[in-house]
């Protein structure tokens, strides 16, 4: 038996294929032996590497399934996990809806400035050509400017000719103080000087003021800005100082209670002095407070049109201030149209005393007040318009003048005088302007 195994094995050694002999203690006492020899094609042998692929491919398919159920099976095995995820969900869904909403409301105000805008184009006249007003704000009244009365006016008033000998005391930019009233009558402006430009249709009009007895925490360097093209004026930009207020930074922007109507605006003693939108009412609002802190009503000033100045614009009620305080200037039915000019109380904006003049409201460009004394300009557009007219307070008369007054950008919209700066502040075509000025005793 022996024999016939070795010569089996003999056989197969001298074989091709190479073939394995086992041998091994079956734990009885017995030698068990086995060889495995390779088969190129048996069908009744298992094969092992399909196997192993079948059981490759099964694991593939669990794990591949366990990781299409990982968040699935995350969640089932931790509620804590579950009840943050649904809180993140529902917080995602808060978001949503609040982006969804804040990109309606982008979308109404771009809508809206749109047609602003393409108003303002269309309805622009070219510059010169008269109130600005009318094409703003719809047809609503006609506008009552009257540019004979303009003419005229401007060919009566008489070169006057100040000798220097009167040029008793002059004060520079920023040199008056309030120890030195230095009151005098005006008799030269300067140059205008360009302190800040609007860089938006926006900022084609509107007023830029300084207070000249400001109230801490502001400083006589906190400058103060509104444009006021548009409807529903509301926005005060406040500005640190001069540097500020010329790279157009803001430190703040004030929203007002009420709208504001028009470039007559003044800043005084803390408190931002406005006519209210369509309304003869003139409220102060305290810059620190942020609130309304006085109203009144200027009884039969006309307003939103009946007696603006030739600019148009809605300026029929023109705040200002002087050395000797605060100052409204407008017109009524029973005046005709004349200017009256009021010395208000600034505390609670009851008039203390009023004048009425001779001056045609919408004959003249504007007007502002130093030491007492009402003076007019020309025209809003004439490169070189004049201040034509005084109206003295303290001697009830008026005298036609013809101080040069330059008007650079040609679209004059807003003037004041400035008695702590002691020059005129200006807004001309979006550029903020001031002119120098000197005055001189009699
Ligand atoms: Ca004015």
């Amino acid at each position: 038996m022996l024999g016939a195994w070795l010569l089996l094995w003999g056989g197969l050694a001298a074989g091709a294929d190479p073939a394995l002999l086992r041998r091994a203690d079956d734990g009885a006492g017995r030698c068990t032996y086995s060889f495995t020899v390779a088969s190129p094609s048996e069908a009744s042998c298992p094969e092992a590497g399909g196997a192993l692929r079948a059981e490759l491919a099964a694991l593939a398919a669990r794990l591949s399934l366990l990781e299409s159920r990982e968040p699935g099976a995350t969640v089932a095995e931790s509620p804590r996990a579950c009840g943050e995820l649904r809180r993140a969900a529902a917080r995602l869904e808060e978001d949503k809806g609040r982006l969804e909403r804040e990109k309606e409301e982008l979308r109404r105000r771009l809508e809206s400035s749109a047609r602003e805008l393409a108003r303002l184009r269309a309805g622009c006249p070219p510059r010169g050509d008269g109130p600005l007003r009318d094409a703003l704000h719809g047809s609503g009244q006609a506008s009552r400017w009257d540019p004979q009365t303009v003419d005229y006016q401007e060919l009566k008033s008489a070169r006057m000719e100040v000798p220097a000998s009167r040029l008793l005391q002059e004060t520079a930019q920023g040199r008056a103080g309030a120890e030195d009233s230095g009151c005098g009558e005006l008799v030269w402006v300067g140059e205008p000087v360009v302190f800040g430009q609007a860089d938006s249709i926006a900022g084609k009009y509107g007023v830029w003021m300084k207070d000249p007895e400001p109230v801490p925490p502001f400083t006589r360097a906190t400058t103060w800005r509104v444009d006021t093209v548009g409807t529903e004026v509301r926005q005060l930009f406040q500005y640190d100082d001069a540097e500020q207020f010329s790279k157009g930074y803001p430190a703040k922007v004030h929203i007002l209670p009420r709208a504001l109507e028009s470039t007559g605006a003044v800043v005084y003693r803390g408190g931002l002095y406005f006519q209210q939108r369509r309304s003869r009412l003139l409220a102060k609002y305290d810059l620190r407070g942020e609130a309304i802190v006085a109203e009144k009503e200027i009884p039969g000033a006309g307003y939103h049109g009946q007696y603006p100045y030739s600019w148009g614009g809605y300026t029929d009620i023109d705040l200002a201030v002087d050395e000797t305080g605060l100052w409204v200037i407008y017109s009524t039915e029973k005046a005709k149209g004349a200017i009256v000019l009021s010395k208000l109380d600034p505390e609670t904006l009851e008039i203390q005393r009023s004048w009425e003049t001779n001056i045609r409201k919408q004959s003249v460009a504007n007007a502002f007040v130093i030491c007492g004394v009402l003076y007019t300009i020309s025209s809003y557009t004439v490169p070189n318009a004049t201040v034509n007219f005084s109206y003295d307070t303290a001697t009830g008369t008026s005298r036609p003048l013809s101080i040069p007054f330059q008007n650079r950008y040609q679209y004059l919209s807003m003037v004041d005088y400035n008695p702590a700066e002691r020059q005129l502040f200006a807004w001309d075509s979006f550029h903020m302007v001031a002119y120098p000025v000197r005055l001189a005793r009699a």
